[in-house]
């Protein structure tokens, strides 16, 4: 499973960031997502869907594994 964010949406409300810190965080500079994890695997769906539904900008997507 990979995951995409889209900066153009994010506000840098850091929700994704403290559901799922090993996945995202926020840069201080800028205040906007940083993935540090675009390939968390199987065993993070859940997590990611809860980062998903968490963003509230919808600035997360989950992004199938032969997609680009
Ligand atoms: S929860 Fe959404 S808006 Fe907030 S930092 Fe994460 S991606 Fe950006």
């Amino acid at each position: 499973m990979k995951v995409s964010v889209d900066l153009q949406r994010c506000k840098g409300y850091a929700a994704c960031m403290i559901i799922a810190p090993s996945i995202f965080d926020v840069s201080e500079e800028t205040n906007k997502v940083i993935l540090l994890n675009a390939n968390p695997g199987e065993e993070a769906r859940s997590m990611v869907e809860e980062a998903i539904r968490g963003c509230p900008v919808k600035a997360i997507s989950r992004v199938a594994d032969d997609e680009k």
